[in-house]
């Protein structure tokens, strides 16, 4: 099978492919757009429900030593005091003083205002939590924040989770869901939002085997990356020096992927240490350590956090899958998606609209949407659509055409090398399993 090629592209050309074929719409579009905010359309909210699906499905169903969990979003004020983050979540602002324009300070590579020139006023620490009442009073002893990260959930449910489930340490709490950060300068589509999704996993161990367990989580997330098909080379795995660590953190380290603008993260793996069980016990009274029995013996258990974005990861499979093949006319966009990331595995396309076929192609489609995710498609002339599939990255297009009545057999395509081959229907479910797997082997990075 052909190996990939994938060019890569501008930014510019995904967020139109991505309006232009259904992944990605701006938010509020009628009313002139919500700036830095952005809509899942039906393709979009496939490949990211994707995303979250193979990483829960790593992360939780297919270990003995991770529970899932789903917290809500809205917490006791308290618990964003006791961890830091009313106090230290913030980042430095600076405002223009010609233009009033706001920017993060660390994020400028001039003194002067990118904007207009003029001179910056003071930086202040500007604190990234969204605020809100709780309740028909507003005033300050109503105030909640929504949740910045879904990591402070797990740990104030550390204890309840521990006891349900029964599991002895080591052994990790995993949770996904949208965190809000006021961010002073969001951009680069979906890349930096104030609302996005997070998938997290905290990971709790025996003070003295944390390192171990932060080189495991390390590799783990270079491996999965990979393993759904994003290319080594455009991953790297960079240790923050001692100047940019979070104030909870002993170590951490960037998964990084080269975007068409440049490096950029999507993942984080910190050593937490205990810094947020022991700021939790403290602030509520309960106390959260742990008995080993095994050792005998009390601890407050260390902690790893693999943290990832969901938007930036769909982002940088979308990315990463972009490729453009041929010339003038004959040129096609495809998206090499890895077949479980990819939107829709199986289209079905009946050669012509004519009813003659289109019970055969429902019985078709029938028998494969059980097992497989699948599109039915009988607009516009089969090779439009089997453009349109490639755009969108489905690896497989299933065609009925009036041989089908007699033969009863149909004609698979395959989106990375457009060969075809005429199988059986009643062989069809095996032969499309046997296509994704070799696809999927294909497709790592
Ligand atoms: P950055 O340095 O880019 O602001 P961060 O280091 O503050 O990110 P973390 O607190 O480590 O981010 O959050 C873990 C993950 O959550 C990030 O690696 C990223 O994938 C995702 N994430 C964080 N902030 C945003 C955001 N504003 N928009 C989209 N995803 C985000």
């Amino acid at each position: 099978m052909a190996k990939r090629t994938l060019t890569g592209t501008s930014l510019d050309t995904l967020v139109s492919l991505a309006k232009r074929r259904g992944f990605v719409f701006q938010s509020s579009e009628i009313y002139g757009g919500l700036s830095s905010v952005w809509d899942y359309g039906p393709v979009g909210v496939e490949l990211k429900r994707n995303v979250k699906d193979v990483w829960w499905k790593s992360m939780v169903r297919e270990r003995d030593d991770v529970v899932g969990m789903d917290a809500s979003i809205l917490m006791h004020p308290d618990i964003w005091v006791a961890s830091g983050h009313v106090d230290s979540f913030s980042d430095p602002l600076v405002e223009c003083q010609e233009c009033n324009r706001r920017f993060r300070q660390d994020q400028l590579d001039s003194e002067a205002c990118p904007n207009c020139g003029g001179a910056f006023g003071e930086p202040r620490q500007f604190n990234l939590m969204f605020k809100t009442f709780l309740g028909p009073v507003e005033d300050s002893s109503a105030t909640v924040y929504l949740r910045p990260e879904t990591a402070q959930a797990i740990f104030v449910n550390f204890e309840n989770v521990q006891t349900t489930s029964r599991k002895k340490i080591p052994f990790g709490i995993a949770q996904l869901g949208k965190s809000f950060r006021n961010e002073i300068t969001p951009g680069n589509f979906t890349f930096r939002t104030r609302e996005f999704e997070q998938m997290e996993l905290e990971f709790f161990c025996e003070p003295g085997t944390d390192e171990e367990w932060h080189d495991y989580w390390m590799n783990f997330s270079m491996d999965w990356f990979k393993k759904y098909g994003i290319r080594g080379e455009k991953l790297l795995l960079r240790n923050h020096e001692a100047d940019e660590l979070p104030h909870y953190s002993k170590a951490s380290a960037d998964v990084e992927y080269e975007f068409p603008w440049g490096w950029g993260e999507l993942e984080t793996i910190s050593n937490r240490t205990d810094f947020d069980l022991k700021a939790h016990a403290e602030k509520s009274g309960k106390d959260l350590s742990y008995f080993d029995d095994q050792k005998k013996e009390r601890y407050v258990p260390f902690v790893v956090e693999p943290s990832m974005g969901a938007d930036r990861s769909a982002l940088a499979f979308l990315a990463d899958a972009y490729d453009e093949e041929g010339e003038g006319k004959e040129m096609r966009v495809v998206l090499r998606f890895h077949p479980d990331i990819a939107p829709f595995q199986v289209a079905v396309l009946p050669l012509s609209k004519k009813d003659t076929l289109s019970p055969t192609a429902k019985r078709v489609h029938d028998l494969l949407r059980p097992h497989f995710n699948t599109q039915y498609d009988d607009t516009q002339s089969i090779g439009r659509r089997y453009r349109r599939q490639d755009e969108i990255g489905t690896p497989l297009c299933v065609t009925v055409d009036f041989d089908t009545l007699d033969d009863d057999s149909v004609t698979i395509r395959n989106r990375d090398t457009m060969e075809q081959i005429r199988i059986p229907i009643e062989n069809l479910e095996s032969a499309i399993r046997d296509l994704l797997n070799q696809m999927r082997a294909d497709a790592q990075g």
